[in-house]
Formats: structure tokens, C-alpha cells, sequence
């Protein structure tokens, strides 16, 4: 019974696959098809031996990899128009963090999707998120501020998912070190905005997490 099931399920996978070949191929109607199948299978079996990773460990690196530019380019621009310091600081943490996790992508023979221009971003929600924080922040320097405190909450909050998903050593260490920088990234925009008098509360994390993160310095 649990043999059929399977093959069942394999049966599907083959449909799927060939229709997902047809369609990739459509375009370009007369190139030899057994060839480019061999070339793809051969290129199938590579990759299964060089990752040992999950699907969410690899999209989550590559995730991350631009969310943590989103934060660098979002405090580049914020300084460039408030010239408060914080950002400039941040903005040089937010250069380590997507760093360590070029290095996590070369590691695992993984894409980058790296734009090297400020304020552009492979992922779209990336980037209309990117565009949805900047008119925020430039308002003034408190909306700017809460800009930040935001993308550390994001940060914080997408970390922890991928972190928890994942069983790979080097990856769980780079998560922590990210969400240890993200909650002193928190505090530092939250303590700011507390000195100009605004009473910052959380619009992502629970209100007992960040409460914790905020205590805990
Ligand atoms: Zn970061
Ligand atoms: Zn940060």
C-alpha cells in the first residue's frame, strides 16, 4: 500500500517535471531535447552532492543575504540625509552581517543575489518594502528612526524562523551572531527615539520579547 502511494507520488513528480521541461523549453522549439536533458541531469547529480542543505536553509541564505543589504542601504540613505550617527555606524554592521552570509553562499555553492546599487533588490517584496520605508524615513529624523527600529524587528523576527528551521551548524552560529547585532541594532534606535521622547513599541515582535531585548543590554 505504502509502496503504490509512492509510486504514485513519483508518477505525479514525472508529470510534472516533463511539463515543467516543455515549458522551459518552448521558446526554443528545435534544440535537441535528449541533449539537453543529459546536460541537466548531469548537472542535477552534481548539485545533490554538494548540498547537504534544506530547501528553506538555501532560499533562507539567499534571503537573507538581501535583507541584510535592505538594512545597510536603508541606514546609508538615512545618514546621507540626517547625518545623525547611528545610522553611519549601523550602516557598517549591516556590511559585516551580509558578508557573513556571502561567505555561507560561497560555502554552499550557493547564487548571490547581491545588486550592487543602493536600493535595488532581486526579491520584489524586498524591494517595494525598501521603497515603502524610505518615504517613511524621510519625513524626519523620528520616522527615520523608527525606519530603523522596523527593519530590526523584521530582522530579528526573520532570523529566528530560518535559525530554528535549520540544523547546520555554521548556519545556526552566523543566525545568532545576526540576531545578536540585530537586538543591539533595536536598542540603540529604540534608546534614541526614547531621548527625543518617543515611547517606541513594537510592531512586529511580541511586546514580552521586546521588552526583554530591550532590558537585556
Ligand atoms: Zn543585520
Ligand atoms: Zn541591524
Amino acid at each position: 500500500m505504502k509502496t503504490q502511494h509512492l509510486l504514485f507520488k513519483i508518477a505525479i513528480l514525472a508529470i510534472v517535471l516533463m511539463l515543467s521541461a516543455c515549458t522551459d523549453s518552448q521558446k526554443d522549439e528545435d534544440l535537441s531535447i535528449s541533449d539537453k536533458t543529459e546536460e541537466e541531469s548531469l548537472k542535477t547529480g552534481a548539485l545533490l552532492e554538494i548540498l547537504a542543505l534544506t530547501e528553506i536553509d538555501s532560499t533562507g541564505l539567499i534571503f537573507m543575504r538581501e535583507e541584510e543589504k535592505l538594512a545597510r542601504d536603508a541606514y546609508l540613505v538615512l545618514y546621507a540625509k540626517y547625518e545623525h550617527q547611528v545610522f553611519n555606524n549601523i550602516s557598517q554592521s549591516e556590511q559585516v552581517h551580509t558578508d557573513a552570509i556571502l561567505r555561507l553562499l560561497n560555502y554552499y555553492d550557493l547564487r548571490d543575489p547581491f545588486i550592487d546599487i543602493i536600493g535595488e533588490f532581486e526579491d520584489p517584496a524586498l524591494a517595494s518594502l525598501f521603497d515603502d520605508l524610505m518615504i517613511l524615513g524621510d519625513n524626519n529624523l523620528d520616522s527615520a528612526l523608527v525606519v530603523g527600529a522596523l527593519i530590526e524587528e523584521t530582522d530579528i523576527e526573520d532570523i529566528a524562523i530560518l535559525m530554528e528551521a535549520s540544523d547546520v551548524p555554521n548556519i545556526v552560529q552566523v543566525y545568532e551572531n545576526l540576531i545578536s547585532g540585530s537586538e543591539n541594532h533595536l536598542r540603540a534606535f529604540v534608546s534614541d527615539l526614547n531621548k527625543r521622547g518617543i515611547d517606541y513599541q513594537p510592531r512586529i515582535l511580541p511586546v514580552d520579547q521586546f521588552n526583554d531585548i530591550i532590558n537585556n543590554q
